[in-house]
């Protein structure tokens, strides 16, 4: 069976093959570093992570693009604030984003062009130009350069709008200038006082790149004019995607993306997440409260990315014992595992692969990955279960892992876990048996149960982790 996927721009699941056979040409909307990356953020990276690793699972090479959006409104709106140059306000956001990824596992893109960068920066004006050149765009009274819409036919078929819909010649509120329709998008913004020393200089005057042009210029930039797969979060659709055609096509006179993929948006506890309700969360956040990041990648891949995902404290802890069972299956079949030989390989493991082939149905893959240890688990206890066997479900599950990416080998335990051990170990050799138990309670308050062995403390999940939030 071929691999499928829902497409945004058709609203229909559509059998999926490259531009070029054996290779995928992948762009995906990155962060805007004017602060740390919250975990809604992940759920689209992960998401696009668990695509990325499927596809080459299938054999694919991928091709990928990730932005750093490190000029707009609020990133200079954010240095200014700090009293910084524009680079060095967004420099540690950059690095934190990078962190970041480590921790969730997330494969590093093959390219991550950053807005700024000069050679991306010509690109934008030479595509703006060619807009205007074309007759696609034109400059208002204030001097910045705007898309025209009604010269793109399509626009409005990624969001399954009708241009008609949109009225002309409105003055738009709050806007001292004209533009010829509401819709109508900034491509270049020319420089006011706000924007400080943030500029460069064009044909239209010192100003700066509108967000949607830095997409387009950067993907088509580095994967050509036709991309194979473009993704972002839902609320990407529009307008950006949608301006991201309309610039690319008008300007290339190529369809720019065959298939677009967008995940729903992450909700917290039942609700948006938002600063003032409490629920907002970065991943440094979640760190310091004990969770590891292969327990985060967890909770955010396990729901299918059209799917609303509720993130909760309970769902994260019924992560930690999903990867506490998937770590015990894993210790268990290397403990009756033999050397490899050229034995059949046994039946029923495909379906791990098959679920994910129609449209990333994660749920079904993690559910054949779970009946095949529930099955496995009971055949080790009568002791049925060859060497031989053991082996091949081993070498099944590197397969399995190269896809899910939740390090199944170690212990992982939270560097936070880590060092209240290592001062336990110091509070026990010192006889402070005090300090001990309150430690202890500590660990076991961010869900870690320890035992004190003749070989040292042994953790292991707590029923129920006592902290929620
Ligand atoms: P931004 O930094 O706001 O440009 O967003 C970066 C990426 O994260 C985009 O693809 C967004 O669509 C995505 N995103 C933002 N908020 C959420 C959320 N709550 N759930 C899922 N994805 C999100
Ligand atoms: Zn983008």
């Amino acid at each position: 069976m071929s691999i499928r996927f829902f497409n945004t721009l058709t609203r229909q699941v559509e059998d999926f093959t490259p531009r070029e056979p054996g290779l995928v040409r992948l762009y995906t909307c990155g962060p805007t570093v004017y602060n740390f990356a919250h975990i809604g953020n992940f759920r689209a990276y992960v998401f696009e992570d668990l695509l990325q690793r499927h596809l080459e699972f299938r054999g694919y090479r991928v091709d990928r693009a990730m932005n750093l959006t490190d000029v707009d409104d609020k990133t200079i709106r954010g240095c200014h604030a700090a009293g910084l140059p524009l680079a060095e306000f967004t420099a540690p956001f950059k690095k934190a984003f990078f962190d970041d990824l480590d921790t969730l596992r997330i494969k590093r893109a093959n390219h991550f062009p950053e807005a700024t960068e000069a050679v991306h920066i010509e690109r934008m004006i030479s595509m703006i130009s060619t807009l205007v050149e074309k007759g696609h765009a034109y400059r208002a009274d204030d001097g910045s350069v705007y898309f025209r819409i009604r010269s793109f036919p399509n626009y409005g078929h990624l969001a399954h709008f009708h241009l008609e819909d949109l009225r002309d010649g409105v003055r738009v509120s709050n806007d001292e200038y004209e533009k010829e329709n509401v819709g109508d998008f900034a491509l270049w913004k020319s420089w006011s006082e706000a924007d400080g020393d943030v500029g460069w200089e064009s044909p239209w005057g010192r100003g700066r790149p509108g967000w949607h042009i830095e997409c387009s210029a950067m993907a088509t930039g580095i994967l050509g004019p036709e991309l194979d797969i473009h993704c972002g979060g839902e609320d990407n659709i529009f307008p950006h995607h949608e301006a991201e055609i309309a610039q690319s096509e008008c300007c290339t006179g190529k369809p720019f993306v065959r298939l677009w993929m967008h995940c729903r948006h992450l909700q917290v506890e039942g609700s948006k997440m938002a600063k003032s309700a409490g629920n907002f969360f970065t991943l440094r956040d979640l760190m310091e409260k004990g969770w590891s990041g292969r327990e985060v990648r967890y909770a955010l891949i396990s729901v299918k990315y059209r799917e609303p995902l509720n993130f909760t404290f309970e769902g994260l802890a019924g992560a930690r014992s999903a990867l506490q069972r998937l770590d015990e299956w894993t210790a268990r079949l290397r403990e009756t595992a033999g050397p490899e030989t050229s034995e059949s390989p046994i039946e029923g493991l495909e379906a791990f692969g098959e679920a994910l082939d129609d449209d990333l149905n994660i749920s079904a893959a993690l559910a054949a990955v779970f009946e095949t240890l529930r099955l496995t688990n009971r055949r080790m206890d009568e002791g049925a279960i060859s060497p031989t066997e053991a082996r091949t479900l081993l070498k099944w599950l590197v397969g399995v892992n190269s896809v899910l990416a939740l390090e199944l080998d170690s212990e992982n335990i939270s560097e936070v876990v880590e060092d209240l051990l290592v001062r336990r170990a110091e509070a026990r050799t010192s006889k402070d048996w005090k300090l001990s138990d309150t430690l202890r309670d500590e660990i076991l308050a961010i869900g870690w149960m320890v035992k004190d062995t003749k070989d040292g403390q042994k953790l292991s999940p707590a029923r129920a982790p006592a902290t929620t939030n």
